[in-house]
């Protein structure tokens, strides 16, 4: 581009000029063209136009829209004034030598500009000029300016004047094109730079927004990072709740909780989906006993959260100050509401979800006690008639009170670990812990499980390492081995041999239960851990169970931050369960 003003030079029609002025233009158009700022441009093509062509001042001005900008005036004594001040073009329509210039886009001259029709601060000025050249600056064929060279002399523009004066205004409006494309383009540069900031800037905050756990983190931070990129002094989060909203959060804590009444404007703004500017009067009104709350914040920037076409909350940047939000602001205000109106409404769902969570626990739990209580009734009195309490029985009647006392039992256990799922899961089964022996632990449930292992001729023995102790819940230690020897004993074709170790692990204490029975197929392997899932091998589903066993021992394992674990198992050579605990310090 800075090559275009020689190139001019080179096609225009200066031959037969005294050599010294072609080499003085030569050296003014690679002077002028060897700025971009636009103000450099101007003081280059007056200063060296004025001398160039023997005038006392020149003055520049560009063409804006239908304005005219003085931009800047020299005199010939060597002052350079920026004038930057804005005028109609009517005022050039009175001027015949203006028009003339402009509409053939050439120089023209003539004596002085027509006074009365001037503008009155140049009138002063005026009246002192003798001859005037007026100069389109042009480009595309387009005037985007002109310069205005006067001799205060009696010295006139003539004839020889114009192949100067016309290459002066080819290689003037070419430079000042494009310094002010350069200016353009730049601008347009830090644009989108600021842009692809703000941008940034907003993905940087979703991804540290999102890495917060809990809700009122997630918003409090997302008002932290909004009201830095929009540089606010006060920042809320609402939800929506009919014609109220109701905050949500603020960076202090402060107002959670309040209601606060939908003003005109909100609503407006709201429906309109788009962020607004209100007034402390717009945006709150006067709640009473609120006031103070409002009193520091003179302007606010209000963004609605809107998900799915709905909206149901607000995003609210205040500031004490008087002077509006930078444009940039409402751009940045924009980005940062999709994102709370995503966190807002996940927040709901989460809350609903636990809602129904809690509520199914409950039932459940209230289910089971009803059913715990005839089933105690029944278990009771069948045990009374099995021992004789009702009279000598019939043989055929004792089987079935038997069977039916069996089965009493099996509703029972069903009921007891139903109950025990509904507060695991309802989140009301909190571990006492405390440090457990775990020789004691293993041989109570050992004990415990002594009657069923002779049931079915197992033997149950204890490995070492059980010296070590741990930090758990007895109580639910007991109810995890209960599980994991009661389905080594029932899941076998075989008396059974298990083995219950202990080994220091790091900080924690692996306890593990190996036996010798049927194993899981690889298939289940992935699915025994589940809610109500049993394994699909025909020695398993002969043999009753709720597939709840498994389940409810790694929910108790993890409640007192340990774990369970298939470590092995092969299909009809045995299965090992590891549980961990934290290990207790000697
Ligand atoms: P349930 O014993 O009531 O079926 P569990 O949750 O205790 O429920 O066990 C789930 C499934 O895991 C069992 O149905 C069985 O298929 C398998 N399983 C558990 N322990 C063993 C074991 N020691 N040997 C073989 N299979 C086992």
């Amino acid at each position: 581009m800075a090559l275009e003003p020689a190139a001019v030079i080179a096609r225009s029609p200066l031959q037969g000029q005294p050599q010294e002025d072609v080499g003085e233009l030569v050296q003014m158009a690679l002077d002028v063209a060897g700025s971009l700022d636009p103000r450099e441009v101007i003081a280059r093509i007056l200063e060296r136009g004025t001398h160039a062509v023997q005038a006392d001042r020149g003055t520049l001005s560009s063409l804006v829209d239908d304005h005219i900008v003085v931009e800047a005036t020299y005199g010939r004594a060597g002052e350079l004034t920026w004038v930057g001040q804005r005028y109609s073009l009517d005022y050039f329509e009175g001027q015949p030598l203006v028009k003339k210039a402009i509409e053939s886009l050439q120089p023209a001259f003539g004596g002085r500009l027509a006074l009365e029709k001037a503008a009155p601060e140049f009138r002063q000025a005026l009246a002192n000029v003798r001859h005037v050249a007026v100069l389109p600056l042009v480009h595309g064929g387009n005037v985007i300016g002109m310069l205005v060279f006067s001799r205060y002399e009696e010295k006139p523009f003539t004839e020889d004047d114009r192949a100067p004066l016309t290459l002066l205004s080819a290689i003037s409006g070419l430079a000042l094109r494009n310094a002010r494309l350069y200016e353009e383009g730049e601008a347009a540069r830090l644009r989108a730079d600021e842009t692809a900031a703000r941008l940034r800037a907003a993905v940087d905050a979703a991804e540290d927004v999102a890495s917060q756990l809990r809700l009122d983190q997630v918003l409090g931070r997302l008002l932290e990072r909004a009201s830095a990129s929009v540089g606010a002094d006060g920042a809320s989060l609402a939800r929506l709740e009919g014609s109220e909203m109701v905050i949500e959060s603020t960076p202090t804590g402060e107002l959670v909780g309040t209601r606060w009444p939908l003003m005109p404007m909100v609503v407006a703004g709201v429906s309109s989906g788009r962020v607004v500017e209100l007034s402390a009067a717009e945006y709150t009104g006067a709640p009473p006993g609120m006031e103070s709350a409002v009193q520091p914040y003179r302007r606010f920037l209000v963004a609605p959260l809107a998900v799915g076409g709905e909206t149901i909350g607000l995003l609210a940047m205040a500031k004490a100050g008087d002077e509006p939000f930078d444009p940039a602001a409402v751009q940045s205000l924009q980005q940062f509401s999709t994102l709370g109106a995503l966190l807002l409404r996940n927040a709901r769902l989460i809350e609903q979800t636990r809602e129904a969570e809690q509520a199914k626990s409950e039932f459940m739990s209230i289910a089971v006690h009803e059913l715990r209580a005839p089933l105690t009734v029944t278990g009771g009195y069948l045990s009374m008639a099995l021992e004789g309490a009702f009279g000598e029985l019939p043989k055929s009647l004792r089987d079935v009170l038997e069977t039916a006392q069996r089965k009493t039992e099996e509703a029972k256990t069903i009921a007891n670990e139903l109950l025990t799922v509904a507060r695991l899961e309802g989140k009301v089964l909190t571990p006492r812990v405390g440090r457990v022996l775990v020789r004691d632990a293993v041989t109570r449930a050992v004990a415990r499980a002594r009657p069923r292992a002779e049931l079915v001729r197992a033997s149950v023995q204890i490995a070492g390492g059980t010296d070590l102790a741990i930090l758990a819940d007895e109580a639910m230690v007991g109810k995890i081995l209960d599980n994991l020897l009661n389905n080594a004993l029932t899941y076998a074709d075989r008396p059974p041999t298990i083995r219950v170790g202990a080994q220091l692990d790091g900080q924690q204490v692996s306890l593990t239960v190996a036996d010798d029975g049927i194993g899981i197929s690889g298939q289940d392997q992935g699915r025994i851990f589940q809610r109500f899932t049993r394994g699909t091998d025909r020695l398993v589903t002969e043999k009753p169970g709720t597939g709840l066993g498994l389940y409810l021992s790694r929910g108790l394992a993890e409640q007192m931050g340990g774990s369970l674990q298939l470590q092995s198992s092969q299909a009809g050579k045995g299965s090992t369960f590891v549980l961990r605990l934290p290990a207790a310090g000697s």
